[in-house]
């Protein structure tokens, strides 16, 4: 028999984060510190109480109510030197796991409460994120989110924002928020701006809302790749169709349990995605809410579907491959991943007696 592979063994292996929210992805701790710091009255400073109010766990019921858990994040993430710290801190708990590259997405406009501009909101983050490359060699790019909710306008402020900060940070335009009543074609304005100047894009889609949300999202708006994508297991069409274009699907498994997007692993059709030969990216979402790793999630879908280090090995390229990247940097990169790949081996079975 194969033996399992440790929580160790996964955590050594090279890997990729291209979902991961910096206000869901925060420290506790750090929530804490800066509370007392700012004079911000949290509903507690107890740390197993906060840890409850914010992780959503087996209480939670949907998107909506996994959402909530965002007030007590962004209240404190209101101050340049807050952003500066969270991005840092992010990327050195990513770094700390093997994250190799990571990709930190925000929404500026929910960071401007306390009189910061937005720009000043994605600067501070991107220095935060340069600090950590420049001190332990991260590689990162950062992903401004429009949300569903705050409507068309502001979102196109967020595309905006992406045009002035491409190369400078920025990498990519997301959607993010709740899909319920929400459709993206609404939002097709501020894809359009994004891709008229040859921006990356992305769209959280088949999460709280059926395939046709990752119809709207690749043939309305664009969508170089979709954030979690479950409910693409509904229309065989579609599904071909992504696989056909090789579009990335960021799944954040634990996530999708939490919000309900799938109800148990057994269900979770991100197996059945690896093995049709979707390009499947395994990612945490939010750290905090969640309380994840990309090892942890690995772990989970290796103990629950028992993929193989092979199978492992090509989510791990897949996630590189995916990466929104300069293609040259990312072919550098590939080799380099795929050369330290090749030789891990998956450990042994001890010989009986
Ligand atoms: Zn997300």
């Amino acid at each position: 028999m194969v033996p399992a592979l440790s929580f160790d063994f996964l955590k050594r292996l090279p890997k990729t984060d291209l979902h991961c929210h910096l206000d869901g992805s925060i420290r506790l701790d750090t929530i804490l510190d800066l509370a007392r710091k700012q004079k911000v009255a949290l509903p507690t400073f107890d740390r197993t109480e906060l840890f409850h109010l914010v992780y959503a766990g087996e209480s939670c019921t949907s998107l909506d109510d996994y959402l909530k858990a965002f007030d007590i994040t962004l209240s404190v993430m209101q101050t340049e030197e807050a952003l500066e710290r969270a991005a840092y801190e992010l990327a050195q708990d990513a770094w700390a796991e093997n994250v190799r590259y990571l990709e930190v997405r925000y929404s500026p406009l929910l960071h401007t409460r306390e009189g910061l501009r937005p720009s000043q909101v994605v600067e501070a983050v991107v220095r935060g994120l340069r600090n950590a490359k420049r001190e332990f060699g991260i590689r990162y790019g950062v992903i401004l989110c429009a949300i569903r909710s705050l409507g068309p306008e502001s979102s196109l402020r967020i595309a905006e924002l992406c045009v002035a900060f491409k190369n400078r940070g920025v990498v990519g335009f997301d959607l993010a928020g709740s899909e319920v009543n929400n459709p993206a074609k609404l939002h097709r304005a501020a894809f359009q701006l994004v891709i008229d100047n040859n921006i990356n894009c992305t769209a959280h889609a088949g999460e709280s809302f059926g395939p046709d949300s990752v119809h709207q999202a690749i043939h309305k708006c664009g969508a170089h790749r979709i954030g979690h994508g479950t409910r693409l297991v509904e229309s065989g069409d579609l599904l071909n169709y992504v696989n056909d274009h090789r579009i990335p699907l960021e799944v954040c498994p634990s996530s999708n349990l939490q919000t309900k997007a799938a109800s148990s692993w057994e269900t979770h059709p991100v197996d059945f995605f690896v093995d049709y030969g979707l390009r499947v990216t395994i990612n945490t979402d939010n750290r905090l809410m969640t309380d994840t790793t990309v090892t942890k999630e690995l772990h989970l879908c290796h103990t629950h579907y028992g993929w193989s280090l092979q199978t492992i090995k090509e989510i791990i390229i897949a996630g590189f491959k995916s990466a929104f990247m300069p293609y040259r940097e990312k072919a550098d990169l590939l080799a380099e991943i795929s050369a330290e790949l090749a030789k891990v081996v998956a450990p042994t079975a001890l010989p009986k007696g």
